[in-house]
């Protein structure tokens, strides 16, 4: 403990030097430091810098006498509660009344008697001391407190900012998807070449801008904790299989050699998030052929490590291109950084790729690394555990059968889009709960061009009414609207008797997978997120329709 080991000071003012030894020598007893003064301006000043426990105080002195100098002491705001002793060498009762009402806490009778002395002076000592560590406690406790508000508080504006940022990239992807739709639509309807092209270039440069608002809404929910990885069965070379045509593709426009291998004693059955892997692997491979000029780009899978649960399995991409400095190799991994502005120019893109795949990988509790030579090329590579998926198959065979999924997203079901004008022959009455007025129309045109008829909700909660009075074979239900939300809507319906089988399909802004959880808690059959696709919207409005009840014929 502090106290004990730091000597407490006491500070003994007389101007009679056999006196102030005598005191010392009685307060020897008490092992504290003993300090004197031989004047009341000398005390005066040692309480300048000081802090005593008590101060013993001769009344008869030259010049400043002890009650003027208790007035001063009194005054000054470091010593105004320093307890006073008075030494006097008279019995009258009138000194002691004018001592007390200086503030002095009491006073001894010269010469002194050792015992009382000392005594009296360990009292104030010991109070000294228990203040001492109040004080300390108090400091310390406001000091955690502070620590606790500062950490609050930055971890509040580092909410404020995620949100900040996911509302804004949701608000500027609406009318984005609207851009994108309506274009689609356009494009439909056999214009001329020249304008087919002109709507191409829209089209192509809106999707680019969605993409960069998708990438800044995924950084914003990683970073801000809310992101929710998927845990679902999946095949390993499936999703490498899917992956590795369009990055072949672009490899090759370049001039590339491309190579794929999985090591054979890798397992193909894991369960996990198949969309988030593959969005690690898809930025990894377009980073490597966009920074290779000759040579070439290759995947490996190895299996790092395998107990009965698990396979911690390596993905390394390497490439043969322009490289990474040592010290831009430490940066990279950071938001919006790219190694230079020229080759930025050059290649494009928003440095915000790697700080996202740096956060996934982390977030399957992995770890992702760089090895890379400048003019030699860079291998970037991640290990990550994966848990064995449901139908886990031994090694080398790869299982055609994957169980269905739920929901899905367009990259995990490609949807023929080749016959986008068939009519399926059937026409159906389709509920749309869509606030946006651009979606509505959209959502319309694409159905009604396949001979369905839809009517609008324009919020959850007009959804729900329509329901209760209108049979539909779909409902199409946004998630974010005004006065009751997809959510609710969907609770809503299933609640009621005419609402429990029909088939809802959320429209959401971007494919998130706590979105899609939350889809699936909420009871929504499947999933499809913006900008629609129209031609993959109707497709699934066809597919998830309600079964017609068989007629039974007498
Ligand atoms: P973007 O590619 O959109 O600029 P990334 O975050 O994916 O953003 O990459 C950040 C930067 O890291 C790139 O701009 C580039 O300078 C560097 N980089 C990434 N991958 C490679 C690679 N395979 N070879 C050389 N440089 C790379």
């Amino acid at each position: 403990m502090m106290g004990e080991q730091q000597k407490v000071k006491i500070l003994v003012v007389d101007d009679n030097p056999d006196k102030l030894l005598a005191v010392e020598a009685v307060l020897e007893g008490l092992d504290q430091q003993v300090v004197s003064a031989r004047s009341g301006g000398e005390a005066l000043r040692l309480l300048l810098t000081e802090r005593f426990a008590v101060i013993l105080l001769d009344v008869n002195m030259p010049g400043m006498d002890g009650f003027e100098t208790a007035a001063l002491i009194r005054q000054h705001p470091r010593c105004e509660h320093t307890p006073i002793i008075f030494l006097t060498a008279s019995p009258d009762d009138a000194f002691a009344v004018r001592g007390y009402s200086l503030g002095a806490v009491d006073y001894i009778l010269t010469p002194v008697v050792p015992e009382i002395l000392r005594s009296k002076v360990a009292v104030f000592v010991d109070l000294y001391r228990m203040t001492q560590q109040v004080e300390q406690q108090a400091a310390q406790r406001v000091a955690l407190a502070q620590e606790h508000a500062a950490r609050l508080a930055a971890e509040r504006a580092n909410r404020a900012k995620s949100e900040f940022l996911a509302n804004v990239s949701h608000e500027l992807r609406t009318p984005m998807n609207a851009i994108i739709g309506m274009t689609d639509l356009a494009l439909t309807e056999s214009p001329p070449p020249a304008m087919a092209e002109y709507l191409g270039a829209v089209k192509s440069n809106a999707a680019v801008l969605l993409e960069l608002l998708n990438e800044l809404l995924d950084l914003a929910k990683l970073e801000s904790g809310k992101f929710v990885l998927e845990k679902s069965s999946f095949s390993l070379r499936d999703i490498i299989d899917e992956l590795t045509p369009n990055i072949r593709y672009q490899a090759e426009q370049k001039g590339l050699l491309f190579s794929c291998a999985i090591a054979a004693d890798a397992s193909d059955q894991f369960l996990g998030d198949p969309l988030r892997l593959r969005q690690v692997l898809d930025n990894l491979l377009s980073n490597a052929v966009k920074f290779t000029d000759i040579g070439s780009v290759s995947l490996r899978v190895t299996v790092e490590s395998a107990t009965m649960q698990e396979s911690w399995l390596r993905f390394a991409v390497r490439d043969s291109g322009i490289g990474i400095s040592q010290a831009d190799q430490e940066r990279i991994f950071a938001p919006f950084t790219q190694v230079d502005a020229s080759s930025t120019r050059r290649h494009g893109g928003t440095g915000l790729g790697l700080a996202i795949v740096n956060e996934l990988v982390a977030a399957m509790r992995g770890r992702i690394s760089v090895a890379s030579t400048p003019g030699s090329g860079s291998e970037f590579g991640f290990v990550v555990p994966l848990a064995y998926g449901l139908s886990q198959t031994p090694k080398n065979q790869s299982p055609q059968n994957q169980p269905p999924q739920t929901l899905s997203t367009p990259a995990e079901k490609p949807l023929d889009s080749s016959k986008p004008q068939d009519s399926p022959g059937v026409s159906l009455h389709v509920l749309v709960a869509e606030d946006t007025r651009t979606n509505q129309e959209i959502v319309k045109r694409a159905l009604g061009r396949r001979g369905h008829s839809v009517v609008i909700a324009e919020n959850g909660r007009q959804a729900v009414e329509l329901v209760t009075s209108t049979h539909f074979d779909v409902v199409l239900m946004d998630l974010q609207m005004p006065v009751m939300d997809g959510f609710q809507a969907t609770a809503a319906i299933r609640d009621l008797p005419e609402g429990k089988d029909i088939p809802i399909i959320a429209l959401t802004a971007h494919a998130l997978s706590d979105d899609r959880d939350r889809c699936r808690t909420a009871g929504m059959d499947d999933f499809i997120s913006k900008p629609l696709d129209i031609h993959e919207l109707a497709n699934l409005v066809e597919r998830v329709r309600r079964q017609p009840v068989p007629q039974i014929c007498s």
